[in-house]
């Protein structure tokens, strides 16, 4: 039914090693102050893949001294914007050069399909820092006509220090939407990456450096959250934080934020997105589009289609195919040509993606495929549907953050928009319908800051991505991104000849 078990236990040797294991500080790879590492897995066995310098507190002040002493003295904010795009634009190149060893450690440490990285998401970030050097000469202030005799500039200045903190998911993507626009603002940054997933960034901080990033201006924390993440959130010498990962922890980091500093603060979250299929739908091509919205990327999307609402008409038929859909799923070694789904990100995530399964079945949803682990050794979990899924069921509310997909009948469109907007989370939604007037409908009614119509899952650098509700403030990615990044002062001088 599923891959064979040799699929996900014969595995194929990464085509790259690993270069950079130390933190990245004040341009320099160095280890860290208490001289601790941390070892980084491979999810698809749970073997060590390397050990990493553990960041803690200490390692935080040096890169924020750093940053600090780059933003407050170095040449970055005080270069044309056009040399800080040249920059960014070298970059661009230079990963383009190294395309499949950066893919290939992406893979190697996430478990994500080689052919994903290296097609889809390093292609992205190549494209997204081209993006973002394009903006660098663009922003740009207002003259504002205000009354009275004076002249006002409104001017975007760089807000100064920034805190990344990013998750595993995306390693690289969200490295890439995090530190685009603060860069192209003449910011700079101290970025933790996530304990699970620490190589990749390292390697291309390396590429940023060899580009003709001044020392300084980015600096890398591998670490976990509580010490190095939490140090970084409330330092007082950072300017503005920015967050993406679970709904919990962004509820810390803001409260951190508030009793050290009050630094602005980013926030993209998790979510519980609907997706809703009208009964004039292609059946086929519905079960294909909710099949990717849910599974792409191990299910470990924090905007997944993770409700697939679908009309009473067309239901039956769907659930039938979105099942021989899931079982054909190919499943096995990221590296091996063809697989669509690797291991999960380590055992914690495999551990709770297995006890919503069971509280699928134990609250009456009905299995329909998968729902067991696949193969004896890493973290590989069999493509799983629940149908006839009800929306105060568990599995209905809560991000799961896996390969489940939970299927729930509607019969009208008000009813659907109550339920679907029903959750604390606002991320996304998705809609499948040909029907004008629905979609017209759908779409300004859905409460959620990204809403795909007849696709899901469009990560273009210039469209804004986050959060309603309990997914998030602000947006990334997009000319939005830039307000977050930018610092405004208005500058009123009064006018000793009015009449010019
Ligand atoms: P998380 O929120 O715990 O971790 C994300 C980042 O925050 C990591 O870099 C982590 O080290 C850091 N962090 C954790 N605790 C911190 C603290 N107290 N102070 C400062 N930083 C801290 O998320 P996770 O453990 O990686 O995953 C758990 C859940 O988060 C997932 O099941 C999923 O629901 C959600 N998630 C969402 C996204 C998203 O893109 N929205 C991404 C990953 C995970």
């Amino acid at each position: 039914r599923f891959s064979t078990a040799a699929a996900v236990e014969e595995h194929i040797t990464p085509p790259v090693d690993v270069q950079h294991t130390q933190l990245l500080i004040n341009g320099q790879f160095v280890d860290a102050a208490s001289g601790k590492t941390f070892p980084t897995l491979d999810p698809r066995t749970g073997d060590v893949i390397a050990c990493v310098a553990e960041g803690d507190a200490e390692d935080i002040n040096r890169a924020v001294a750093a940053a600090r002493k780059a933003f407050d003295e170095g040449p970055w904010p005080r270069m044309t914007a056009y040399e800080r795009s040249r920059i960014l634009l070298r970059f661009a190149d230079l990963m383009e050069k190294h395309n499949d060893e950066i893919a290939a450690l992406e893979t190697w440490d996430n478990g994500k399909p080689y052919e994903q990285s290296a097609n889809i998401e390093v292609p992205m970030l190549i494209r997204l820092m081209r993006y973002y050097a394009g903006w660098a000469d663009k922003i740009h202030g207002l003259v504002v006509p205000a009354d009275g005799p004076h002249h006002v500039q409104v001017l975007h200045e760089p807000i100064g220090v920034v805190g990344q903190i990013i998750p595993w998911n995306f390693p690289l993507l969200m490295f890439g939407w995090k530190i685009g626009p603060a860069l192209a603002c003449g910011n700079t940054i101290v970025l933790k990456t996530a304990e699970q997933t620490p190589l990749s960034a390292l390697y291309v901080s390396k590429l940023l450096h060899e580009a003709g990033l001044p020392e300084g201006v980015l600096n890398i924390i591998s670490g976990f959250g509580p010490t190095a993440g939490a140090a970084l959130a409330s330092h007082m010498e950072v300017d503005k934080l920015a967050f993406t990962g679970s709904t919990p922890t962004g509820k810390i980091i803001l409260e951190l934020a508030s009793r050290s500093n009050l630094k602005p603060v980013t926030l993209e979250l998790g979510g519980k997105s609907p997706m809703i299929i009208m009964d004039d739908a292609d059946v086929d091509q519905a079960v294909e589009l909710a099949h990717f919205a849910l599974f792409f990327n191990q299910g470990q999307c924090c905007c997944a289609g993770s409700r697939t609402f679908v009309h009473e008409r067309v239901y039956d038929e769907f659930v039938e195919k979105a099942k021989a859909r899931a079982l054909k799923r190919i499943v096995g070694d990221p590296f091996r040509q063809g697989v669509e789904q690797g291991p999960q990100i380590d055992e914690d995530q495999f551990r709770k993606i297995l006890g919503y399964i069971k509280s699928g079945t134990d609250s009456g949803a009905t299995l329909i495929a998968g729902g067991d682990r696949l193969g004896s050794k890493g973290y590989f979990i069999q493509p799983t549907v629940f149908a006839d899924v009800k929306d105060e069921m568990k599995i209905a509310r809560e991000e799961i953050f896996g390969p489940v997909q939970s299927i729930l009948k509607f019969s009208d469109l008000n009813e659907v928009i109550r339920r679907a907007n029903a959750s604390h989370y606002g991320l996304a939604a998705g809609i499948f319908s040909n029907n004008m007037d629905t979609v017209n409908t759908l779409m300004r009614a859905l409460r959620a800051g990204s809403v795909f119509v007849n696709c899901f899952d469009v990560f273009d650098a210039a469209i804004p991505f986050g959060g309603y509700k309990m997914s998030g403030h602000g947006r990334d990615k997009g000319m939005d991104s830039l307000k977050n990044y930018s610092q405004i002062k208005a500058v009123v001088t009064a006018l000793k000849n009015p009449a010019w």
